[in-house]
């Protein structure tokens, strides 16, 4: 996904080779080079300003002695750039001093909630703890259908609806509510002794009101330590915008990258935990339930410089 974002940031750090000392005007052709790399790969306008500002007062500071050349000077700044606005420090799940700790997943349609859902089971399971994924998607026809084949892949426990549940629009509604399936699902692990409830909540293809108001109202109902808002990395600056909303309407406390095994320029992505002040904490790679990890801003960023 960041392979024309490395090949255009090598290229810009090139030009610096073999040189004794950095000059004003390279320092400058250099931060143009890297703000059209990071333009061209969809970078927020706003982050690649603020992101070269900030290289560029490095660059032209003390910080340029010492053992590096410039051109490993650069380079040690923009990475230490990079890592600052992917979020700076690796940041996963906090988990609530008095079990269960409650995750809830946020995004819009197809942003890949419910295969990560899966993920997070598997993973959760791995470290240990005995997770319950609850099935709050109740629009998407087979949602709820398609939790419980990821959960079983996952050997992880799906709390369902039970089917021709009444629904706050009545029996014939095919909908249910997925509120009073949260409801249920929260007594139903403190029963039988779940410690970590991951809820995977429906999205629309757009942003909607009446998204924001049942994601919230499910919010208020299990009061999650933990929201992740869901987004496809392939959206561009779509993914932006769509965050902003979700961070207004619902609130979350970290960002899941999905897809990122794709061939989009993924920048806006890049951008996201700049944006909204939220850590990515997890990224997801592949349709696998293997293909998903940790989010580290430090290997992120290696990753962008090759
Ligand atoms: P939801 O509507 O947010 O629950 O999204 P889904 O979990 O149903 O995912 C939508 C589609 O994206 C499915 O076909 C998934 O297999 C696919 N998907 C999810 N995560 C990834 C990923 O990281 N990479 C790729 N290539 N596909 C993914």
């Amino acid at each position: 996904m960041f392979d024309t974002l490395q090949d255009r940031l090598n290229s810009a750090f090139k030009s610096l080779r073999g040189k004794g000392r950095l000059t004003e005007a390279d320092i400058d052709a250099t931060c143009r080079e890297i703000r059209i790399a990071l333009l061209e790969a969809d970078v927020n306008l706003s982050v690649v300003k603020e992101f070269v500002g900030a290289v560029k007062h490095r660059a032209r500071g003390t910080e340029l002695s010492g053992a590096l050349n410039p051109s490993q000077q650069i380079i040690k700044i923009v990475d230490e750039e990079l890592v600052a606005i992917l979020g700076g420090e690796t940041r996963t799940i906090r988990f609530a001093k008095k079990p269960p700790t409650v995750i809830m997943l946020a995004g819009l349609q197809g942003a890949g909630k419910t295969t990560l859902a899966g993920k997070l089971g598997r993973w959760l399971r791995e470290q240990g703890h005995s997770p319950l994924l609850v099935a709050a998607d109740l629009q998407r026809p087979n949602a709820v259908n398609q939790l419980q084949v990821v959960g079983e892949r996952a050997g992880v426990h799906v709390f369902a609806p039970e089917p021709g549940v009444t629904t706050a629009g009545g029996a014939d509604q095919p909908t249910g509510d997925p509120v009073l399936v949260a409801r249920r699902a929260m007594y139903h692990a403190q029963q039988k002794l779940y410690d970590v409830v991951v809820v995977d909540t429906a999205g629309r293809l757009g942003v909607d009101e009446e998204l924001m108001r049942q994601a919230a109202a499910i919010k208020a109902e299990v009061r999650p330590q933990e929201t992740l808002f869901v987004v496809d990395a392939m959206i561009g600056q779509d993914a932006v915008n769509t965050a902003r909303a979700f961070a207004e309407g619902v609130g979350f406390d970290g960002v899941v990258l999905t897809k990122l095994d794709g061939d989009a320029r993924g920048g806006a992505a890049l951008s996201i935990a700049k944006v909204t002040g939220r850590p990515i904490m997890f990224a997801s790679n592949g349709e696998q339930l293997t293909d998903f990890d940790v989010f580290h801003p430090d290997r992120m960023a290696s990753r962008i410089l090759g």
